[in-house]
């Protein structure tokens, strides 16, 4: 069942200035001390940032190593308020954490990584934030499921909470990647479509784990339409206390925004327009033809199986898959098409073919 989340606008927030996209939150990974935090908000603040993130209460692997300087560095979030006249966010994992931002002052919370996964925490959070106005980011879950994520953000709504967003920083994965986590771009657009309102923020650092991500990151974020960044910037980035591979100085930010070509999500532009449609005229056309085919492929597939039936023989021959499938992947290739993606389209059909055939036989 599909459901529906109310949400105002992220342009009636009064938190970002759209006309200069994408919505930006930078900030350290964690707030350290009080220079720290002036001298990196005021770097942020010198080319335009107006949201600034820092951790207060970290949630660490191991026990011992910083978990972050808790409240003392509320104090010093509100001075970036008073300073700079920034708006001010913070993770929060529990509702002790939310009754000591309510208390501060901050502006906007977000639900981590590791938090969301947990629905007994999520709920509990939401109770604390009922009966406020403040805007809440939920991160993805760490386990790739969407489900989880939208459920972190049903029950925030139903807690009377209407300015929501949500942050894809990706997914831990044991594959091997160049990336910290999964970026799973195929959940994100997911949820885009499923959730078109809600303002969506990716969070490269965590994605990437590691500086030189950041850019192609980012772009790809604007690529798929994605409005929002949350970066991890800090004064000093190579002796932070948490994350320091992934941080960037504030004039490096300054840098990677403006190399970023940010998409339109639509034009008045008639050629544009024009061309678009007879493009997606002819892509209309091609999925029927495709559909037809599937079709007609399940015809003779089902032919098949009664022939197999009448002669008593069973449904897979695994030669014959394995070469038809290799077959099929070498002309991909020819056609450039991935094996991954010949594969996935010829097992989901086999699949499909096989079911069919599986009814026949067990027709009797
Ligand atoms: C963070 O944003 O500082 C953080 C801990 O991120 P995540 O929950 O994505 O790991
Ligand atoms: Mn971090």
């Amino acid at each position: 069942m599909e459901r529906t989340l109310d949400i105002i606008p992220v342009s009636q927030w009064g938190f970002f200035d759209e006309r200069i996209p994408p919505l930006v939150i930078a900030g350290p990974c964690s707030a350290e001390s009080e220079l720290q935090m002036m001298m990196t908000a005021k770097g942020l603040a010198s080319f335009g940032i107006h949201v600034f993130r820092a951790g207060i209460w970290k949630p660490r692997t191991h026990p011992g190593s910083f978990e972050g300087v808790g409240t003392k560095g509320l104090k010093w979030l509100q001075k970036v308020k008073q300073e700079f006249g920034m708006k001010v966010c913070t993770e929060v994992a529990c509702e002790k954490h939310v009754f000591e931002c309510i208390k501060y002052g901050v502006d906007m919370v977000w639900i981590g990584a590791r938090t969301t996964a947990n629905p007994f925490l999520v709920q509990e959070i939401a109770d604390a934030l009922q009966d406020t106005d403040i805007p809440v980011l939920v991160k993805n879950p760490v386990n790739p499921d969407l489900d989880l994520w939208i459920g972190a953000l049903e029950r925030l709504g139903r807690a009377g909470l209407r300015k929501l967003g949500v942050i894809h920083r990706g997914f831990s994965t044991t594959e091997r990647l160049p990336y910290r986590n999964a970026p799973g771009w195929q959940l994100a657009v997911e949820l885009r479509t499923r959730y078109p309102d809600v303002p969506f923020f990716v969070d490269p650092s965590h994605m990437g784990g590691a500086r030189e991500h950041l850019l192609p990151l980012s772009q790809r974020a604007m690529d798929l339409g994605l409005e929002g960044l949350m970066i991890e910037s800090h004064c000093d980035p190579s002796c932070a206390l948490s994350d320091a591979g992934q941080q960037i100085l504030p004039e490096d930010l300054k840098v990677l925004l403006e190399s970023l070509t940010v998409r339109r999500k639509d034009t008045d532009d008639k050629e544009y327009n024009e061309n678009i449609e007879q493009l997606r005229a002819r892509i209309d056309v091609i999925d029927e033809n495709l559909l037809d085919a599937l079709r007609s492929r399940m015809e003779v597939s089902r032919k098949i199986g009664q022939f197999k039936k009448s002669h008593n023989i069973a449904i897979v021959q695994a030669s014959r898959w394995d070469s038809l499938l290799a077959g099929m992947i070498r002309r991909g290739a020819e056609y450039g098409l991935s094996e991954s993606f010949v594969t996935a389209v010829f097992t989901a059909i086999h699949e499909a073919s096989v079911d069919e055939q599986n009814k026949i036989l067990g027709g009797q």
